[in-house]
């Protein structure tokens, strides 16, 4: 491709609107433009990166034996009001009329869209198992889109789905996928992890998020040092402490003491002296049958989604101003399990075993020091409800655990029968038996990998494309066009690596030297080759690897064997 012939509307100004590097390099670098909010179209640079990430997904999942296939984007409302998902999906499915008065949405997802195609085309057991996918627009109506491609609201995902006869199969079907999703990752030259994830909403029993790591990641994840067990936040266990030991450690007297207007734990162990370690936090929440109080130590936080798991509640809210004046008769900042009656109250690991904390007096400007387990209350249950973070010890092998930030660019469930039921998708077993599809969901966000690509590997002057999905792997950059010999020079290895397949971007513009070299290095193309004075003087050629920087003069006649010998070395 010659670079005058070729669209790269590159900016030399940081644009006002990004906030992250992979959305202010992408408009920057001239892959994308904004059209309204969260919603972009790719230039033919973005393009290229978008076509050669979906592509080594698309091999990947043929190579696992999922098929593709196209689903409508337009789905009738008809199909989510059989799966009960109609009502409950929220303000996130953008909804819309036919000249009919039917109703439609635009697709945030597939699985009812899938499930009435499957129940339509199989019938029997020999017909599975089946996994299907594609690689297609959704729309999700975000309430807040940002980063660029990272958070939009239109997207280019990947979404596969997989029917099997029984648990087993599932099982098998999804350790496939979780293989297919390793070597995606891998080819595509990202640094990531595979974290258990809570299920959420979509349902289901089992799922894994792949994490892109970046320090940027909005997402927090909770990693072993020592073994490969990875977890995102909301997940992340930590392992019970062995039970204390006991014994005979001073249980101090217990004192009430004014703390007036001091509420939030950095005030109360600044005006006590105490550390935070040493403070109760007491957090009163209402659940599906009443409410509960829940104790996690000052410098620990809550985990709501763990808290909901181990309660085994569906809803978990934390209480309003009302309900923890009604239960301890002090306002917030100054409830405490001492004298707390009809209540559960869950405590974290994290408490167990200390003795002597502060927590609040359940009485307004009130705190209670030395306040003790069995002595002054007692707890329903000790469980796991706080966050995970740094130093804690991992469930499984009771090493330390590390907090990493990453990206979300995939995600793997299981879903068990839960749309094959509330759609009838059923095949006849060997006895003629009618029984519900078994069914898996994975999904991989195209645009937000390869945005998640740059978040991970850019520098001050540009991107820095991992060569399997940079748009082109080499530039060409003769410095001077108007020098004929250094043109043809260039224009013969340009010929010469085209033909050998590699993705060639010539830079025949008439700008100068510093303009080409600045968008060569905003563009992220992993080889530079320079063709200057000096080739046509000294019959040499720079070739430069913008990852390391690296810089090595080749003589011109070997300049296309060093190229091609430097891809294979990087890929
Ligand atoms: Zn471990």
């Amino acid at each position: 491709m010659r670079y005058s012939k070729f669209l790269i509307p590159t900016l030399r100004e940081d644009p006002a609107e990004a906030e992250v590097a992979s959305h202010r390099l992408m408009l920057r670098a001239g892959m994308i433009r904004k059209l309204a909010a969260g919603i972009y179209s790719t230039l033919p640079l973005g393009e290229r990166v978008i076509k050669k990430t979906a592509q080594i997904v698309r091999e990947e999942m043929n190579r696992a034996g999922a098929l593709e296939v196209t689903l409508p984007f337009v789905q009738p409302a008809e199909l989510w009001q059989e799966s009960g998902r109609w009502n409950v999906y929220g303000k996130e499915m953008l909804r819309l009329k036919d000249r009919n008065d039917r109703e439609f949405c635009l697709g945030p997802t597939h699985e009812e869209v899938i499930t009435n195609l499957v129940k339509g085309v199989i019938s029997s057991y020999k017909q599975l198992p089946v996994n299907l996918y594609q690689i297609h627009t959704k729309f999700r109506d975000e309430i807040r889109p940002r980063f660029g491609v990272m958070r939009a609201r239109e997207f280019i995902m990947k979404d596969a789905y997989s029917f099997d006869t029984d648990e087993e199969g599932a099982e098998k079907s999804y350790r496939h996928m979780y293989d297919a999703y390793c070597r995606i990752f891998e080819r595509l030259g990202l640094k990531f992890r595979a974290v258990e994830a809570d299920t959420g909403p979509i349902g289901g029993n089992f799922s894994h998020e792949f994490m892109v790591l970046a320090d940027t990641g909005e997402d927090v994840i909770v990693a072993c040092s020592n073994c490969d067990y990875a977890a995102n936040m909301e997940k992340a266990e930590i392992k019970p402490p062995d039970d204390p030991e006991k014994n005979n450690i001073d249980l101090k007297k217990t004192e009430r003491v004014e703390t007036p207007n001091i509420k939030t734990v950095d005030e109360v162990t600044a005006f006590l002296r105490v550390s935070p370690s040493k403070l109760i936090k007491t957090l009163v929440f209402s659940c599906d049958d009443g409410h509960i109080v829940a104790l996690v130590r000052g410098d620990h936080e809550i985990n709501e989604v763990k808290l909901r798991n181990f309660i085994g509640c569906d809803n978990v809210l934390l209480a309003d101003e009302d309900l923890v004046e009604e239960l301890t008769h002090a306002p917030r900042g100054f409830a405490g399990p001492v004298g707390l009656k009809d209540v559960k109250i869950i405590a974290d690991f994290g408490l167990k075993g200390g003795t002597n904390f502060v927590s609040g007096g359940n009485e307004k400007d009130i705190h209670i020091m030395n306040v003790n387990f069995d002595r002054d209350f007692s707890v329903t249950r000790f469980g796991d409800i706080r966050c995970a973070g740094d130093g804690d010890p991992c469930p499984r092998c009771g090493q330390v655990l590390e907090t990493k930030r990453g990206i979300e660019v995939g995600h793997i469930f299981k879903l068990g029968t839960k749309y094959s039921r509330s759609m009838n998708a059923t095949y006849l077993d060997p006895g003629g038996e009618p029984n519900h599809m078994v069914m898996g969901c994975y999904g991989i966000g195209i645009g937000r990998t390869a945005a998640a690509a740059i978040e991970q590997s850019h520098d001050e002057n540009g991107i820095i494309f991992p060569e399997s999905i940079a748009p082109f792997s080499v530039l060409v950059l003769p410095v001077d066009t108007t020098e004929k010999i250094q043109m043809e020079i260039a224009e013969k290895i340009y010929r010469e690596l085209t033909a050998g397949g590699i993705d060639v971007l010539l830079d025949d513009r008439d700008e100068r030297p510093g303009i080409k070299f600045k968008d060569a290095d905003m563009i992220g193309v992993p080889l530079r080759l320079t063709v200057g004075r000096n080739a046509v003087k000294g019959n040499n050629v720079d070739i430069k690897s913008r990852k390391t920087g690296e810089i090595r003069q080749v003589p011109v006649e070997d300049a296309v064997s060093a190229v091609v010998e430097s891809l294979g070395e990087s890929s």
